[in-house]
């Protein structure tokens, strides 16, 4: 058998298990924004830019999702210049027969590009074996999470994690709720920095933390109808800002935030990004709890001064 085609992606909504079915290997990214992308006049989202340009050099085909217009723009702009791209259409919408629809046709659709490019149209045992992995891995993640915090999710994602040590013993420091888009490889940096002037991560409540990993499959019916299990489980349960309306993803931080313990809130956000932009007081009033908030571009993973913002954050809580 030859080698499998690898299958380059960043957002929630595109499920390994699918493509494990369809016999390609699922490269979830959490690429590293470029720094230039600080600068004012570039005006695009710092990771959806990252995106195309892991799309340009990473996997032979990478799957955008159509979750924001940027990411529309970057899967465009990708496909212009000769990636093999794959724009996977996500109903904004919650929950609806049509939206679950629309859903299963786009992952049938994208089956079908996939066997085109050296893939396969998956059958429904490998799906359910599939599903059944990925659910066991997610699960150790999130065990392993409610120890050590972000880095626990590094598992879920392709490439090393970049963490310069081992996590230090929560001992003091105040325990805080990270929220928000997506962390970039970089953020490593960010989460170890935060630990480092006293700050514990209880909660990973960004894009590629557990916020947006999907509930547990509905094992009675694994076996039988797989790809309805699949789903429901990614289009109508994970509780994102890109869709209508956001009910589920208050309900979801008004539930984990208070039960995670932590007693602030870190609202991050990719620079340029407009989803996540004016979220502060809506999260402080659901939450119940104080909010930071930060825009995170270049290398640094953060803003000059935003060591000295989280200190003083952190001296309110305590
Ligand atoms: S970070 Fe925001 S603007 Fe950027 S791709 Fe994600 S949702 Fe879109």
């Amino acid at each position: 058998m030859g080698e499998r085609l690898r299958v380059a992606y960043v957002s929630p909504f595109v499920p390994p298990e699918w493509l494990e079915a369809c016999g390609a290997e699922p490269l979830r990214l959490r690429p590293r924004r470029d720094p230039r992308d600080a600068v004012p006049a570039a005006g695009a989202c710092a990771f959806a830019r990252a995106a195309l340009s892991a799309a340009r050099g990473g996997g032979d085909v990478f799957v955008f999702a159509t979750t924001c217009d940027q990411m529309r723009r970057a899967a465009e702009r990708a496909a212009a210049g000769g990636a093999r791209v794959f724009l996977l259409n996500v109903p904004a919408t919650w929950q609806t027969p049509a939206a679950l629809r629309l859903y299963r046709e786009e992952l049938e659709r994208l089956a079908r590009a996939l066997a085109a490019w050296g893939g396969r149209v998956p059958d429904p045992a490998a799906l359910a074996d599939a599903m059944r992995r990925q659910e066991a891995l997610r699960e150790e993640v999130l065990a392993e999470a409610a120890r050590r915090g972000p880095r626990a999710f590094d598992r879920l994602f392709a490439g090393p994690g970049a963490h310069a040590g081992p996590e230090p013993p929560p001992g003091r420091r105040v325990p805080l709720a990270l929220v928000g888009g997506p962390l970039g490889a970089q953020d490593a940096a960010l989460v170890d920095r935060i630990a480092s002037i006293g700050g514990h991560i209880v909660l990973d409540g960004t894009e590629t933390g557990a916020r947006t990993l999907p509930p547990r499959f509905d094992r009675r019916r694994i076996d039988a109808e797989p790809v309805a299990v699949l789903v429901e489980a990614y289009a109508g349960s994970i509780p994102d800002v890109s869709r209508r309306p956001d009910d589920a993803l208050y309900a979801w931080l008004r539930r984990e935030v208070p039960l995670s313990g932590a007693r602030g809130v870190l609202l991050v956000r990719p620079v340029w990004c407009d989803p996540w932009a004016a979220h502060a007081e809506r999260i402080a009033e659901a939450t119940g709890r104080p909010v930071l908030s930060l825009d995170l571009d270049g290398d640094a993973g953060a803003r000059p001064g935003m060591d000295g913002r989280i200190e003083a954050f952190l001296e309110m809580l305590r």
